[in-house]
Order: C-alpha cells, then sequence, then structure tokens
C-alpha cells in the first residue's frame, strides 16, 4: 500500500522549471515577536536542490520541488545568492533563512557555505535565525558554525499519529526521531519550532481538527512553539489532484481558530500563519468572515487574543464536522461554505 501511495506521490509531480540558479526563489518581509517584542523579520528562500525525500518520494501535499533545481545548486551561484539576501536583511534582527529542503542536510546545503551565512548575519546584527531540517540532519555537528544569531530549528513534525505520517502524509518520520532532534537541537543551544499540519489528505474535517489538536498536545513538552500549517493546494501534489477532482477542499479557518482554542492551555505558544489564507487553495470560509478571521490570526500571532467573527457560516461548519461520518472524508459539495449563494444550484 505505500508503494501505491508512493507511486500516487511521485505521479502528481513534474519537472520543476529552469530556474535563474543566482537568484533567490523569494525574498520578503513580515512582522514577528523576537523576545516579546514585535519586529520586521527579513525571510529568504535560497534556490536549492531542494529535499531529499521530495527527490525519492515526498510528502502529499509539498510542492517545494517546484522551486528546486534537480541537478543541485554551486556554491558560487549559493554566494551570490546570500549577497542578494544579506541586502535584504539589512537592518532586521530576525531572519527566516528557507531553503525547498533542509537547510541542515549539508548535501543540500554546504557546511562552509552555511557557516559563511550565519558569520555575515551575525556580523550585520541579526541576533535570531530561524532555519528548516529534518529531524535526521539535526545534530551539533551541522551547527557548529563559530560565530552566529541564535538559532531556531523549524522541524515538520505533521502529525504524531503515524498512521497519518504514513498513509495521508508520506513521510517517513518516527516519533523517538522527532523527539532525539528536538533535543539534539536544544543541546546545541538552539530552540525549537514544529511545524502540525491541519487536513491532510483521507481526513475529514473534524478528524483533522482533533489529529493537529492531539499532534500538538503530544510535541508540546519537546518544542518551544507550535506552528498550525493548514494544508494548502500547492501545484503538481496528490493534494492538488484530489482537490481538482473534488475530493478533498482545504480546511476552514473555524478550525484553524478551533485547533488554537484547544491547544491553548499546551505550555508553548501555538500560532498559525495561513498560507494562501483566504483563498480556494488555502484555508478559508464563506468569503465574508475571510479577512476578519484572517486579520485576527495575525494578531494572536504576534501576541494578541484569540481570533473571531461573527458568520452564519459557522453553524455550516459545526454541521459539517458532525456529519464527519457519512460525508466522502475531506470534500464538501461545491459552493457548500457560501451557502450555495451564487455558486450551481443544488
Ligand atoms: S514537506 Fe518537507 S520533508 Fe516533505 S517533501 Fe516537502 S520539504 Fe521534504
Ligand atoms: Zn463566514
Amino acid at each position: 500500500m505505500a508503494d501505491v501511495f508512493a507511486e500516487f506521490v511521485n505521479g502528481a509531480k513534474q519537472e520543476p522549471p529552469a530556474h535563474p540558479l543566482d537568484q533567490p526563489v523569494a525574498t520578503w518581509t513580515e512582522r514577528e515577536v523576537l523576545d516579546g517584542a514585535e519586529v520586521e523579520a527579513g525571510v529568504a528562500i535560497l534556490r536549492t536542490r531542494g529535499c531529499y525525500w521530495s527527490i525519492r518520494e515526498g510528502c502529499a501535499m509539498c510542492g517545494y520541488f517546484n522551486d528546486t533545481v534537480p541537478g543541485g545548486v554551486s556554491t558560487e551561484a549559493l554566494l551570490a545568492q546570500w549577497a542578494q539576501v544579506m541586502r535584504h536583511l539589512d537592518g532586521k534582527r530576525y531572519a527566516k533563512i528557507y531553503t525547498s529542503g533542509s537547510f541542515l542536510d549539508p548535501t543540500e546545503v554546504p557546511l562552509d557555505f552555511a557557516a559563511q551565512a550565519m558569520a555575515e548575519m551575525h556580523a550585520a546584527g541579526v541576533e535570531k535565525v530561524l532555519v528548516e531540517s529534518l529531524p535526521e540532519f539535526v545534530h551539533a555537528r551541522h551547527m557548529d558554525y563559530g560565530a552566529a544569531p541564535a538559532l531556531e530549528v523549524a522541524i515538520g513534525l505533521e502529525s504524531a499519529t503515524p498512521l497519518v505520517l504514513d498513509k495521508c502524509v508520506n513521510k517517513r518520520l518516527k516519533w523517538d526521531g522527532f523527539t532525539r532532534s528536538c533535543a539534539n537541537a536544544r543541546d546545541a543551544g538552539a530552540s525549537v519550532k514544529a511545524y502540525v499540519l491541519l487536513k491532510p489528505p483521507f481526513l475529514n474535517e473534524a478528524q483533522a481538527i482533533d489529529d493537529a489538536v492531539a499532534s500538538v498536545e503530544r510535541a508540546a513538552p519537546h518544542v518551544d512553539k507550535v506552528s498550525i500549517n493548514p494544508v494548502n493546494v500547492q501545484r503538481h501534489t496528490v493534494v492538488e489532484r484530489l482537490w481538482k477532482r473534488g475530493e478533498w477542499s482545504a480546511p476552514w479557518l473555524w478550525s484553524v481558530a478551533e485547533v488554537l482554542r484547544r491547544t491553548a492551555d499546551c505550555g508553548v505558544r501555538v500560532y498559525s500563519d495561513p498560507t494562501g489564507g483566504g483563498t480556494q487553495r488555502g484555508a478559508h470560509n464563506c468569503g465574508t468572515c475571510d479577512r476578519t478571521l484572517l486579520d485576527g490570526l495575525t494578531a494572536h500571532r504576534l501576541g494578541g487574543g484569540m481570533p473571531a467573527a461573527a458568520c452564519d457560516c459557522r453553524g455550516r461548519w459545526k454541521a459539517l464536522l458532525a456529519q464527519g461520518g457519512v460525508r466522502r472524508d475531506g470534500a464538501e459539495p461545491h459552493g457548500y461554505r457560501r451557502g450555495f449563494r451564487a455558486g450551481r444550484g443544488f
């Protein structure tokens, strides 16, 4: 069965288009919290070979391979990208340096380059830097940079339920491997952020909420914060195929708020910044209350209270949760969230 799912994942993928090797994928700024204060963080995605797991099989929802260079990127090209990133980080105290894989995988991001990047950020006054990694690369020897900003390692746990990880996400992550990597990061002086998915394929809305809540509660003792990542539709993925067939819909924003409400006392910061929020490809509600809830999520992420809104669609969301057992998992009729207004007639 795992092979069939792996074939489904690989069959959805396409060769990435040609990309300029000396340009980062993207740079932007976003509001963040550093030592309890709001700051403007500098964010960059470096163009690399990408995630080794994606080259083999990959995760059902992950379209990061679209931004990668299959043959890999030379250190010279990475340095050319980095020069642009450093200009972007001018005056920033918090940096987030993503790749489309694992920053701590030395076959994707060479250690010499990583050490130089850390030294330059440190010299430029960056106080904290976030990087992402699969657990298998979280070792002190991959974080031995010398002069560097304080390190934050983000690890994609996705779900603490083995069945969900294997059959819904296609990620070969073992719980012991996750907790060991959290301990390794902390032993090396880094803080740890976990990503937890909301609504991977084949779960209905209610199951998805329960699984995200259970995953946060199980992960909380091992990490410093948790980001809830509502699954969104990325190009050439299993999720996109299911979505186009009407067999999966992105989670509701009410579900995101519900996970935050139910994990508020878990002992660590839990928040969400939904990618593509308010669009059909991202977490969304009826269209009328989306902006209010998204603004509420941003305010909550920056230290405010729980997101809230008053809208009729909450009743439809509640009905959907109650009907989980009689619907095709993860899907709902076209137009349901809007109450079938301005949609197809049923
Ligand atoms: S989600 Fe992470 S581990 Fe999975 S394929 Fe994407 S980059 Fe790799
Ligand atoms: Zn609404």
